[in-house]
Formats: structure tokens, C-alpha cells, sequence
């Protein structure tokens, strides 16, 4: 990659990445990324650790893992070349929109490259909810094997609930209808998300 390049996806807004045809990450818009991964101590993340691994890998759930590899896949195949969505990515005290946008573009030798840019939208505040913290989740789960699982959709962020009736509903109105806290959390694609992918 040449200089120029690498000072375009350094300026780019959000986190920007550049993977081969196999999704194996090649660069980062480094600034952004390091960023994100110090604001969220995460060590293993920063711009170094994750160049030469594959974006999928980093992915939780193996149906939104499927769902990225068809994205990927349409990407390359498609002639335009490009998809973007919205998705929905919370952190314990602010709900976040987010926006995807996966482009191809041609590197050195004709070769293959896709650029990944999510970007946030918006952020909102909101109340503490023990449901998305993942290290009490893993407590509650080696305390108690018999707690509830919740799925999630990777997308929107929707649960399944109530269980086995087919709905999706928001975390505030799962709270609303009753669902516990205390539950562990599978990563699914709910009806909606995949019919939109
Ligand atoms: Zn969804």
C-alpha cells in the first residue's frame, strides 16, 4: 500500500480497515482505531495486534459471522461493488447507531481489496443494564449453568423474547415485558436483519 493510500484510510472517519479477497486485514486508519481500542482497553485490539488476522474471526456468533461472509462475498462479486447498512452497537451505558459501508476497491497488481468503514451515528445514553456486561454474564454462567439464554441479534440488537413465540423486541421493552436480567447472551441474526443483508 502506498503512502498515499495509507494517509487517505489514515483520515478517514470512524474505523476504517483494508482486507484482501479472504477478509484477512492488510491495514487500519490507525489514529481512529487505536483510539477506540485504548478507550475501551482493549490491548489485543490495537491497530498492530489486528493486521494480518481475519475481520471474521474477530466477529461474535456464527451466524452473524455467515452473515459478513455473504456481505463480503456480494461485495466482490457484485458490479457496484458496495453495501452499507445500519446496525445497532451498545455499550453498558449508551446505545449506539452505527453505520457499515464495505467498498471494493483495486490494490497494487490489480488484486482485490475491500474497504470496511463503520462510522457512529449517533449515541445515546441510557440507563445501567447488567444484561450487556459480558464479564458478569460469565460469572452468573460458571456460577449457574441453569441461567436463562437470551438471543440477541448482532444486528439491531433486538432479543427473542418471549422465548419460542418468534418476536424481537427492543432491550427497553424486554425489560418491559418482564425478561430477566440475569441471563446469558447467544449472538443471532433476527427474521428482519436477515432478510434486509
Ligand atoms: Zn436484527
Amino acid at each position: 500500500m502506498s503512502g498515499v493510500e495509507r494517509a487517505f484510510l489514515n483520515a478517514l472517519d470512524g474505523l476504517a480497515y483494508v482486507t484482501d479477497g479472504e477478509g484477512v486485514v492488510l491495514r487500519v486508519g490507525e489514529p481512529r482505531w487505536d483510539e477506540f481500542a485504548t478507550a475501551a482497553a482493549a490491548e489485543r485490539a490495537l491497530a498492530s495486534a489486528v493486521v494480518g488476522r481475519s475481520v471474521f474471526d474477530a466477529m461474535a456468533g456464527e451466524e452473524v459471522r455467515d452473515a459478513y461472509r455473504r456481505i463480503h462475498r456480494r461485495v466482490l462479486d457484485e458490479p457496484s461493488g458496495h453495501f452499507g447498512f445500519e446496525y445497532r452497537c451498545d455499550a453498558p451505558e449508551v446505545g449506539r447507531r452505527m453505520r457499515m459501508s464495505i467498498s471494493r476497491v483495486s490494490g497494487p497488481g490489480r488484486r482485490v481489496r475491500l474497504l470496511y468503514q463503520s462510522q457512529v451515528l449517533s449515541a445515546v445514553s441510557r440507563p445501567w443494564m447488567s444484561l450487556f456486561e459480558p464479564q458478569r454474564i460469565v460469572e452468573w454462567a460458571r456460577a449457574e449453568a441453569a441461567v436463562p439464554l437470551v438471543r440477541m441479534c448482532g444486528f439491531c440488537q433486538r432479543l427473542a423474547w418471549p422465548p419460542d413465540e418468534g418476536g424481537w423486541v427492543s432491550s427497553e421493552s424486554y425489560y418491559r415485558l418482564g425478561g430477566p436480567a440475569d441471563v446469558r447472551v447467544s449472538h443471532g441474526v433476527c427474521p428482519t436483519c436477515t432478510h434486509k443483508i
